[in-house]
């Protein structure tokens, strides 16, 4: 079998996309020759016909073109979903980073002066305001927040952190490595399940500069166990002139207990508890995007900032533009509520969810399905971004099954222009429809009618 030269197949794409310049079709047209050549080679095809060549050239064109990076619906239950982006933004948000993305802004010029200003004044007022911090500083992510905390706070000198705290995130962050990096001593106290305030203050010494308390984040000990709160090392600290810091995690503006959810502290608190630091993520329960947010005494917020490693840390524009609009919520819990995705998904009330996977059974019920066969079903969820691991949101979904294995469902969700992801249970795909948005119903319900009909015609 003769392969068509890449020039030639350049022109069949060119004739198939003219809307494309000549040149764009290079590479698929080389993917394209290859693919003929291994099939010539292994036998799989014998004479070239021209519909089978304009269907590969369709297919490898397409792929080619499609974006690596895309949106997916998310029907897990998994509100903060650390795979599939963490937190999808409020309108707000969106609409200062696409503002300031296509314009020029003032992001480092004092309009008032006309001259040379800071970056990060366009997010530290309306973090005091909301929190009641003296300082306020914001960096790439929270494990930037943590590292450069500790590196100006603690180069060279002994931090001490609980046993039961020394905790590993995942994607490698773990605090015993961050210690090191950041060029200062751990000191373990305590034990796995109990850590009292003696310990720490037996701990103390000489070289002695920081107490450092994480919050567990992604599991939690039960049964015999003490942790020391932070109001309680703030005492000691103080009294060997000691500064403390914490790691909260994700760090919420919420306090979920009101709204019949968990307790946890929540940052004002926390704040409040007179900690010299307190660090946290921009994209877990606060709902905005990537940042790490630094909160403290005023003196110390400027150390921080003037650290050379917040060069390399630093926020870029697009994020600060989406946390501003973000942190603007939070001026009103109920605006927060009603406009942060990741917030209104955790309240969605049972019947509420009840309510929507009958909707979305409804709705697939409509289109005609011969093989795949629809359930509502209880199932339960997860804030998920290692906030709240005790925490079960109980939620509904709709459970697809069909003769094949629910991963053969799965697979075919997955692997579409709109990826959905969803879970297996007792041999079912759920589609759990806490954190659907309304548009992702007619998507879900095209994806099953094909699945479907794929099933009738194999
Ligand atoms: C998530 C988390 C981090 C890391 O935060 P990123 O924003 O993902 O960098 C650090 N510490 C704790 C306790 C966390 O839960």
């Amino acid at each position: 079998m003769r392969i068509p030269s890449v020039n030639e197949l350049k022109e069949k794409l060119f004739r198939l996309f003219p809307e494309y310049p000549f040149s764009y079709f290079t590479e698929p047209a080389r993917k394209v020759a290859a693919i003929l050549r291994e099939k010539s080679f292994k036998g799989e095809i014998k004479e070239l016909k021209e519909e089978l060549l304009e269907n590969l050239l369709l297919e490898v064109f397409k792929k080619y073109e499609t974006p690596s990076l895309k949106r997916v619906i998310n029907a897990t239950g998994v509100v903060v979903h650390t795979n599939l982006g963490r937190s999808p933004l409020a309108e707000e948000a969106v609409e200062a980073i696409l503002r300031v993305s296509k314009w020029y802004s003032n992001l480092e010029y004092d309009l008032m002066k006309g001259k040379r200003g800071s970056r990060y004044v366009h997010v530290e007022e309306v973090l005091k305001e909301i929190t009641g911090a003296e300082g306020a500083l914001v960096v790439n992510n929270n494990a930037a927040a943590v590292l450069i905390s500790l590196n100006t706070l603690a180069k060279g000198k002994e931090v001490i952190v609980s046993r039961g705290e020394l905790v590993e995130i995942g994607g490698s962050f773990r605090i015993p490595e961050v210690m090191a990096w950041a060029g200062c001593i751990l000191k373990e106290v305590g034990t796995t399940n109990k850590t009292h305030l003696h310990d720490y203050e037996r701990a103390i010494g000489e070289n002695t500069a920081l107490l450092l308390k994480v919050h567990k984040s992604n599991y939690y000990i039960e049964g015999f166990t003490k942790e020391v709160l932070a109001k309680e090392l703030v005492s000691i600290a103080r009294k060997h002139g000691l500064l403390v810091m914490e790691d909260l995690g994700s760090g919420c503006f919420v306090d979920f207990s009101k709204y019949r959810l968990i307790k946890e502290p929540t940052v004002q608190e926390v704040v409040k508890s007179g900690v010299d630091v307190v660090t946290f993520s921009g994209d877990k329960l606060l709902g905005g995007p990537q940042a790490g947010i630094i909160l403290g005494k005023k003196e110390i917020i400027e150390e921080i900032r003037r650290n050379p490693l917040n060069r390399a840390l630093r926020i870029d524009k697009l994020t600060l533009a989406g946390l501003e609009a973000t942190l603007r919520l939070y001026r009103c819990e109920d605006w927060a509520i009603q406009k942060i995705p990741i917030l209104r998904m955790i309240l969605r009330s049972e019947a509420e969810l009840k309510k929507e996977a009958q909707r979305l059974r409804r709705i697939l019920g409509r289109q005609g399905l011969k093989n795949i066969s629809c359930r509502l079903v209880r199932t339960s969820g997860k804030a998920g971004g290692g906030a709240l691991p005790k925490l079960e949101l109980p939620s509904y979904a709709v459970a697809l099954s069909c003769e094949k294995p629910a991963q053969w469902i799965q697979e075919r969700l997955r692997k579409r222009e709109v990826p959905i992801i969803g879970r297996i249970e007792e041999d079912a795909f759920l589609l759990d429809v806490r954190c659907l948005f309304p548009e992702d119903y007619a998507e879900i319900a095209k994806a099953v009618r094909e699945v479907d009909h794929e099933l009738s015609n194999p």
